[in-house]
């Protein structure tokens, strides 16, 4: 086999969608393959810290768990790659997934030793995208297995590469937003900083001061995205996330980069000239980390969520799924990320007697698949 055939060969896997039939140790194999893949640029980023992890992230977690969590991985691909090659499955690629596990360990495996190192490197957010991705993974296909939308719907639907790679690049690049995103607010909003409103703020009891960070963050999150639809100029960016044809939670990430730290800048900007403590802060992450991604899960909640008073707080997959549609009634609908009631207020809820659409897109369907051609979009549409 020539090298170009074995490239060919450990590519074919990225380039296919589809339903995975069961038996034939695919899924087993995808698995242990990704989990190698991981594996191997874990034991990278253990090798260089200072390079390939970020900051705000490796000051929260122990290193040791990571250690326990990446043999644990190692394991589990392991084992997964040899059941399915003694067996005659697939054998290219769990004989690659071996082949990973196998240079995850030669590399030094969970042993590698972390000395000291600088703290201000420019860094990619690797550690960030090994953890969001089996986290997310595991706890979003679990949930559209447990009620499913569209039950024939496979995770490797089409299109999901190009999801995939916004996933990735927007995780890496997580120190650079970041980097743009602090500049921004305390270089251009320090003017706008009043203490005594900030210590009053930040002074109030968690659980209300959380639920008024999660209602500024949505106002300020509703105005700029309807900016989005409405300025025609931003709507080049914004058209990107629209472009998903099929609904699940990896289309969360479908998102331009200009759009991504605009509306980052936007609502962190509003926190901190407002003063919210930490602790809100901390747990706002947390809770738009979940709740952005799920809206657009393919699931279908229990009948409960569908009716007053729920419906109407609220904002879940059936109103996120509305925003997404390419059906008249939809268009420009539904912008709220939170709480539903901000659209009914300002007169944008979708009015619809069926629970879910049929369609989703942008109108015309113009939008090329791919990351890059996604990111040069908006700089050479001519429409
Ligand atoms: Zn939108
Ligand atoms: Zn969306």
């Amino acid at each position: 086999m020539s090298l170009r055939e074995r490239l060919a060969g450990l590519t074919a896997v990225f380039r296919q969608s589809g339903p995975l039939e069961p038996g034939r140790g695919r899924a087993t194999g995808i698995v242990a393959f990704s989990l190698g893949i991981l594996a191997v640029l874990a034991v990278l980023a253990f090798h260089f810290p200072q390079y390939l992890t970020t900051p705000e992230l490796r000051r929260q977690y122990d290193p040791a768990i990571l250690r326990e969590v990446l043999l644990f991985g190692m394991v589990v691909a392991g084992g997964l790659a040899i059941a399915n090659l003694v067996r005659g499955r697939n054998r290219r690629l769990n004989g690659m997934a071996l082949g990973l596990i196998a240079l995850a360990a030669a590399m030094g495996g969970h042993r590698v030793p972390v000395g000291d190192f600088p703290d201000n490197t420019p860094y990619l957010g690797l550690d960030w995208f090994i953890l969001d991705l089996l986290g997310s993974s595991l706890v979003f296909i679990a949930i559209e297995k447990l009620i499913p939308l569209r039950r024939d719907q496979p995770v490797f639907r089409p299109g999901w590469q190009t999801d995939f790679t916004h996933f990735i690049v927007n995780h890496l690049l997580v120190g650079l937003a970041l980097l743009v995103v602090n500049f921004a607010i305390h270089r251009l909003l320090g003017w706008a900083v009043w203490e005594p409103l900030r210590a009053a703020v930040g002074g109030l009891p968690f659980v209300p001061q959380l639920l008024l960070l999660l209602l500024v963050a949505d106002l300020v999150q509703y105005w700029t995205h309807r900016a989005y639809h409405e300025v025609p100029f931003l709507w080049r960016f914004h058209a990107v996330h629209h472009s998903a044809q099929h609904m699940d939670w990896m289309v969360g990430s479908r998102l331009h980069l200009f759009e991504l730290v605009t509306t980052r800048v936007a609502i962190l900007g509003v926190l901190h000239v407002l003063g919210f403590a930490k602790e809100a802060m901390d747990a706002y992450i947390v809770i738009v980390g979940f709740h952005a991604v799920f809206n657009h899960a393919n699931v279908r909640l229990p009948e409960f969520f569908n009716r007053a008073p729920l419906k109407y707080l609220l904002v879940t997959p059936d109103f996120h799924h509305w925003h997404h549609s390419s059906e008249r009634e939809a268009i420009d609908r539904n912008y709220a990320a939170h709480f539903a009631f901000l659209d009914h207020l300002f007169g944008t809820a979708v009015k619809s007697d069926r629970r879910f659409p049929g369609t989703y897109g942008v109108l015309g369907d113009y939008m090329p698949e791919g990351f890059v051609r996604q990111q040069l979009f908006p700089f050479t549409w001519k429409g």
